[in-house]
């Protein structure tokens, strides 16, 4: 994830400004920049690398001004460069973001229709562009903001400074996390209290949609319906600064909503953008017997999902294991796999155990992991990052999301190296890898319906999931999720299996949770859930638009 930061300050703001970007540093960045207003003209300096670069640039020609915004960036659209880094200006306007403006294209389109010219390949660029654009056109900051907002689509947090305005700055959030620092005459806008800390303890953190007109004097926060609103100022405690959680009521909560912006820095790492496929991955499945995926508990259920998709696209072996069983059960190793080891901090006692009991013995290892520095990362040949940022929440989410990004980009290179797939195939795989962010997105738009329905199943005390395919490990991780974090007894099989054994339990009181695409399996899974209907079972289908108007009911 990328980091934002801003000021409206008494004195020279870039040193405070550096300062605020390297308490951003842990979520990660390729690149960085910061822009003033000099002499109410608007001045930039960005690096590729580690803020240690920009610092350098800013070392040889300072930059003064006591407004100004700073990023960190992590490439999303457009490689990393220095041309690429925000701040990105276009007439009187500079701008920095978080996230992806999914619309992008359109609009791009149609600002180069009118003559624009575009310098960079982010999809930033645009918001810059058509901001300025409005300005060109006459309207004021204010009404130009909130005019490109409007048009927006897509998860992120901008920053907007104005040629000119040298008390002004506007920032608005959708998506991706932004807070408001109070100071003494002076204001702030950072992506978390963790950035502002140096600055000030005392917060506002901007809700979702909100658009917040920032002046020394204050700030004044319109809502995502242009209503006026006060949103509190709360003085932060140093602790919960250090790992902050902003407007949700739980980590596990803020990790959930973060899954379309990590996501989408997982994809800017993994894509090829100009090819349309995945990156080069340095392992060689060409030359592999099979693949060997070992992991435990959620990530294990990433590795069950990778097995579908390693057959199906690459036409290769799978064999996955838990990795306390794998390392006790001494399985025949042929020195031709690739054994690719799964865990959110790199450091899952046997995962790691695993890894170095079998590694002599193996053909390539491969870890992929969320923590780089991890102990699983170093003792692998190949560590691949899942980029999900801190995951506090105990219960995994945007890490498992990530890891089965990563490893639906692994599948698809083995396809590609063995041949199974082409070109072709392999850039719509990939395109559908791109929907990613915005499918999680629209799902996550469905909250207020999910917590209805998340009410109705509380009273329950045993639950089913049931998936064909790669639904049937989403299945078993849903019954995990449900059991670690309700203690309702869930269970998750594969739908085929209900007639087998699982039919009996069911009756009214257990609801039954069915994760079915319309796919070539749906009809089939359609027809167990009439099964469990019969017995007056509860069914809860998640599908996507087509299976539901197809399904019928509410
Ligand atoms: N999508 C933007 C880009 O690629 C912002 C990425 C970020 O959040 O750092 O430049």
């Amino acid at each position: 994830m990328c980091g934002i930061v801003g000021a409206l300050g008494r004195d020279d703001v870039a040193p405070r400004l550096l300062a605020a970007l390297r308490r951003l540093e842990y979520r990660g960045y390729d690149s960085a920049g910061i822009a003033t207003l000099n002499g109410g003209a608007i001045e930039m300096r960005r690096a590729v690398g580690k803020l240690a670069a920009l610092a350098d640039v800013l070392a040889a020609r300072p930059l003064s001004g006591h407004a100004g915004i700073g990023h960190t960036r992590w490439a999303t659209h457009g490689r990393p460069s220095e041309v690429n880094a925000h701040p990105h200006r276009a007439g009187r306007v500079a701008v920095v973001h978080n996230g992806i403006i999914e619309n992008f294209r359109e609009l791009r389109g149609e600002l180069a229709a009118r003559g624009i010219v575009f310098i960079s390949q982010t999809d930033t660029e645009v918001v810059a562009q058509l901001c300025a654009h409005l300005m060109e056109e006459g309207a004021g900051p204010e009404a130009a903001a909130t005019g490109t907002l409007a048009r927006l689509e897509g998860a992120f947090a901008l920053a907007f400074l104005f040629e000119g305005e040298a008390d002004l700055m506007i920032a608005a959030r959708r998506g991706s996390p932004l807070a408001v620092g109070h100071g003494d005459g002076e204001m702030f806008v950072g992506s978390d209290a963790l950035a502002l800390a140096p600055l000030t303890d005392r917060i506002t953190y901007l809700e979702e949609g909100d658009i917040a007109i920032v002046h020394r004097a204050g700030v004044h926060v319109r809502d995502a319906a242009g209503m006026a609103v006060t949103r509190p100022v709360r003085t932060v405690s140093l602790d919960s600064v250090l790992v902050d959680k902003g407007t949700h009521k739980h980590f596990m909560h803020k990790e959930i909503h973060e899954q379309p912006s990590v996501t989408a820095y997982a994809l800017g790492h993994y894509l090829d953008q100009g090819r349309g496929g995945i990156a080069p991955i340095a392992v060689d499945f060409t030359r592999a017997d099979r693949v060997v995926l070992v992991a435990c508990g959620t990530g294990h259920y990433a590795c069950h999902v990778a097995k579908y998709w390693f057959e199906q696209i690459a036409r290769i072996p799978v064999e996955i294991d838990i990795a306390s069983e794998f390392r006790y059960r001494a399985p025949p190793l042929s020195g031709r796999e690739v054994a690719i080891f799964v865990s959110q901090s790199g450091e899952t006692a046997d995962t790691l155990a695993a890894l170095r009991h079998a590694a002599p013995l193996l053909g390539q290892t491969v870890a992929v992991v969320n923590v780089a520095e991890s102990s699983i990362a170093r003792a692998a040949g190949v560590s691949l990052p899942i980029l999900a940022g801190a995951e506090i929440s105990v219960a995994s989410t945007k890490a498992f999301t990530c890891q089965l990004l990563v490893l639906a980009a692994l599948a698809i290179t083995a396809g590609r190296q063995r041949g199974t797939i082409d070109g072709a195939e392999e850039a719509r795989l990939t395109r559908a890898l791109c929907d990613v962010p915005g499918a999680l997105n629209r799902t996550l738009a469905l909250e207020p319906r999910i917590r209805d329905i998340a009410r109705e199943l509380a009273g329950a005390r045993d639950a089913l999931f049931l998936g064909r395919g790669p639904m049937y490990p989403l299945a078993l991780e849903g019954a995990l999720k449900l059991k670690e974090l309700s203690y309702i007894h869930a269970e998750g099989y594969a739908s085929g299996e209900l007639k087998h054994g699982p039919i009996a339990l069911i009756d009214a009181g257990v609801p039954v949770i069915v994760f079915a695409p319309r796919d070539a399996l749906f009809e089939k899974t359609v027809s167990n859930m009439h099964e469990v209907m019969a017995r007056g079972g509860r069914v809860v289908l998640v599908t996507d638009p087509a299976g539901a108007a197809e399904a019928g009911g509410d």
